[in-house]
């Protein structure tokens, strides 16, 4: 009775919903939790059939269970199923058949709700998988010891550090596996907290040679009883924290302050900006965010783009030094680019990072170096590097191009009469005038420069010939157009030159353009002209005088003039200085300037040269004899072209021993430019001075100025060059005159001063203490005759 009490007791108030089904399927008991379960209280379900209850529920599958118990009596079957239209609450059913078992005589059906089970269940699972992702991804080195301290897990990263798989870490201690210290730290860790519950710790150690600071957690495991069954332990490498730290500072002060637009993109669109882009272009973020990177550029520069992403996005560093970059408002501006792409550690390119940096301010200081400081235009320099530029940047296209550079030179007519009848004010005045006139071309692309004291050029595309006469006869009109200075009505005049840029060389550029605008115009004559025929023109007038050259020479027609050098101690001539001169029947008395340089390039000055010192040598010796003074000294001048001849230095013993003069008395002038190439020159030179004849060096102060080669080179005299004489009013054109005559002290070489033209300048250089003078202040270069009268009236005087 007892027994039975304790059973319905149980049946009453147990959590399972417990039915007892007859043989004829009726059920005759129902437990107190069937409302709960079934949601029909006993009474409603005594005596229903089963059948009928499982097809009220929704669920066949009961009968079926019913059915098969029966089958196999005493057997217990559980099966599991959702209960219920909506299929929320989860049952498991145990059924038992002891209808032919007396006392009992009946079914049990047993009904458990295991809806919260089956969720919890699933719930940890989740955790579970969730924890291992957490694990695995999380860039923290992660393990679970036993209480043996035995990896029981090990996350990847830390595998990783300590050079092991993460499989065969687990079942192995710290100490099987780690060097000594490193093993001791981590066990010594996990038994603190095995004591303490938690342990919390920043250590250093090293790692394969590397000093790294871990800050980490040991923590125990228990179980649902609260006993520990592991110890768990989570570490973050600081040194990398730290580095990130750092790098991130300083990222984030380089994005935010630095003067240069820091732009990131990711496939051609922009995502972020920072505020020095948006000073720059004048976008706010909101505005530029995710719109194309190419409009930051200038239309003209867009097509670069693609070629820049091609080499991005396969990884390469992109730089270019001249972008024309463009402000929101249309504005453009001449910067640099440095771009490269953000790879992650697959490999793939997952942003780009762009500096750009505004070059203006340093081309505005660039371009100051290189401005005419009356006109502010550029100047020659800045001349020649944009033409420079334009002749690489047309090298590299393969394609004809469309258009075509050209390069203006134009001269104002008659300058220096105009200077001297008007006055320095009122010739910059007029140059100012020029100038804003041409200025006002710089809008249609033109370049324009001031090209020399009087001359000014212009370079500009056209794309046909046509076209381009027509231009330049544009800007002569507008530049010559009658003017106004300081009260005085004025008529510019000016001649221009015009060269198409196609050759590889600025130089010859540069002189083909000045060679026809400083050509001889006669008033009213067609102030442009074009290299192409002209320069033709130019050539045929050149090769006439040069077969006239050729046959003046072979004729002997061509004769030394001479002009005397002076002692400026004593007042005394101490010799001459041989200048070639061409009596010419139509040109007059033609001077050096003319043919030299023609006989250079055409080969004739070996025998213009060799004439010359011939004559002049002979002369010497008659000069000596008649005067009586064998110290009389005679300058003779050589070409840089003669001395490539390798026969000059027997055609020089030669003349010597013909014209029987006494070498010691001879002075050869040669450039500074002859003495770049060092070797084959100073051989020369020394072959030269072991027949006895001394070196003087030409033009000094006018080439390169390495004291160096005075050394090298077996050197008697300076000749020190006109313009420093002509500069002698000012400070620095005496500070130069003193050095060199006082460097040239130093080397034991003598200084003869060029060009002196008047008593002062005799004077400067005496006290400067130049040796020697030479200049129209003594004599201009005279005939032989003239000369030796000018020596004689200097013996003569008391
Ligand atoms: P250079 O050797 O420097 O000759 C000096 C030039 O200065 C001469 O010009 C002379 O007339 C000029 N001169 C002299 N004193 C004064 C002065 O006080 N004021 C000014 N303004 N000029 C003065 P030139 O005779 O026209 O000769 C020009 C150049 O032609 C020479 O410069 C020399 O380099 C070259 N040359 C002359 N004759 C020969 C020669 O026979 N052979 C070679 N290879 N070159 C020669
Ligand atoms: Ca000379
Ligand atoms: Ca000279």
């Amino acid at each position: 009775e007892e027994s039975e009490r304790k059973i319905r007791a149980l049946l009453e108030h147990g959590g399972d919903a417990i039915l007892l089904v007859d043989d004829a399927g009726v059920v005759t008991f129902a437990s107190g939790a069937c409302p709960q379960i079934l949601g029909a209280d006993a009474e409603e379900l005594i005596h229903t059939s089963f059948h009928e209850l499982a097809q009220t529920l929704g669920v066949a599958r009961l009968s079926d269970v019913i059915e098969s118990s029966r089958r196999s009596p005493g057997e217990l079957l559980t099966e599991t199923m959702p209960l219920g239209e909506d299929d929320v609450t989860i049952v498991e059913v145990n059924v038992c058949d002891y209808s032919r078992v007396e006392t009992v005589e009946a079914t049990i059906v047993n009904i458990r709700d295991i809806t919260e089970r089956l969720l919890t269940q699933a719930a940890l699972e989740r955790e579970e998988s969730f924890s291992t992702d957490l694990m695995e991804h999380a860039p923290l080195w992660i393990y679970v010891s036993d209480l043996e301290l035995r990896f029981l897990r090990v996350n990847r990263l830390f595998a990783l550090a300590m050079g092991y798989k993460a499989d065969v870490m687990v079942g192995s201690t710290a100490s099987e596996l780690f060097p000594a210290g490193l093993a001791d730290l981590l066990e010594t860790n996990a038994r603190r907290a095995l004591v303490d519950g938690e342990v919390t710790t920043e250590q250093t150690f090293e790692i394969g040679g590397v000093q790294t600071s871990m800050l980490g957690t040991y923590f125990v495991l228990r179980d649902s009883a609260g006993s520990p069954y592991a110890v768990a332990a989570v570490a973050i490498d600081m040194t990398e924290v730290e580095e990130l730290r750092t790098i991130e500072r300083e990222l984030r002060a380089g994005f935010t302050h630095a003067t240069d637009a820091m732009v990131t993109s990711y496939e051609g669109r922009i995502t972020s900006w920072n505020r020095s882009a948006e000073e720059m272009f004048g976008y706010t973020s909101d505005e530029i965010l995710g719109r194309e990177i190419g409009v930051l550029l200038a239309p003209s520069q867009r097509d670069r783009v693609p070629s820049f992403q091609s080499a991005l996005y396969e990884g390469r560093a992109v730089t270019a030094e001249r972008l024309i970059g463009q402000r929101r408002d249309g504005s453009t501006f001449v910067g640099s680019l440095t771009a490269v792409p953000i790879v992650d550690g697959s490999g793939v390119v997952r942003a780009v990072s762009s500096v750009i940096h505004d070059r203006t301010a340093e081309l505005t200081l660039q371009a100051q170096l290189r401005t005419d400081s009356l006109t502010g235009l550029p100047n020659r320099e800045a001349l020649i590097e944009h033409l420079q530029s334009i002749l690489n940047s047309t090298g590299q296209d393969n394609e004809a191009p469309s258009e075509m550079f050209y390069l203006a030179k134009m001269r104002v007519d008659r300058f220096d009469q105009f200077l001297s009848v008007f006055g320095g004010s009122t010739a910059e005045a007029l140059l100012r005038v020029v100038t804003d006139r041409l200025t006002a071309f710089v809008r249609r692309g033109v370049f324009v420069a001031r090209s020399g004291p009087r001359d000014f050029a212009f370079a500009f595309t056209a794309e046909s010939r046509q076209d381009a006469e027509s231009f330049v006869q544009e800007v002569l009109s507008a530049v010559t157009e009658p003017t106004e200075v300081e009260n005085r009505a004025l008529n510019v005049s000016m001649t221009v030159g015009v060269s198409p840029c196609q050759s590889d060389d600025v130089g010859v550029i540069m002189s083909r353009a000045a060679l026809l605008s400083q050509r001889e115009r006669s008033v009213g004559a067609e102030p442009i002209a074009f290299f192409d025929e002209r320069r033709e023109f130019q050539l045929v007038r050149d090769v006439t005088l040069i077969e006239e050259l050729r046959s003046a020479l072979a004729d002997h027609q061509l004769v030394p003039y001479y002009q005397p050098i002076v002692d400026l101690a004593t007042n005394q001539v101490v010799g001459f200085e041989a200048l070639a001169r061409w009596p010419h029947e139509v040109r007059g008395l033609v001077t050096p300037d003319r043919f030299v340089g023609l006989a250079e390039e055409s080969g004739l000055i070996g025998e213009l040269g060799r004439q010359i010192r011939f004559s002049a040598c002979h002369q010497l010796v008659e000069w000596q004899k008649l005067s009586g003074r064998s110290g009389l000294e005679m300058h003779l001048n050589v070409s840089v072209h003669e001395l490539a001849d390798s026969d000059f230095v027997t055609v020089t013993a030669r003349m010597l021993e013909r014209t029987g003069v006494d070498p010691r008395a001879v002075v050869f002038e040669i450039t500074e430019s002859a003495l770049a190439n060092t070797k084959e020159t100073s051989e020369k030179l020394r072959d030269v001075s072991a027949l006895g004849v001394r070196w003087s060096i030409d033009d000094f102060g006018t080439g390169y100025s390495s004291l160096s080669y005075l050394r090298v080179f077996p050197l008697d005299s300076l000749k020190i060059d006109r313009t420093f004489v002509m500069d002698w009013q000012s400070a620095k054109g005496r500070s130069m005159l003193k050095s060199i005559i006082d460097m040239a002290g130093a080397l034991g070489l003598r200084t003869i001063s060029e060009g002196i033209e008047t008593p002062d300048q005799r004077d400067l250089m005496v006290e400067l203490g130049a040796d020697r003078g030479q200049g129209y202040f003594w004599l201009r270069p005279a005939p032989a005759d003239e000369a030796y009268g000018f020596l004689r009236a200097g013996l003569e005087r008391p």
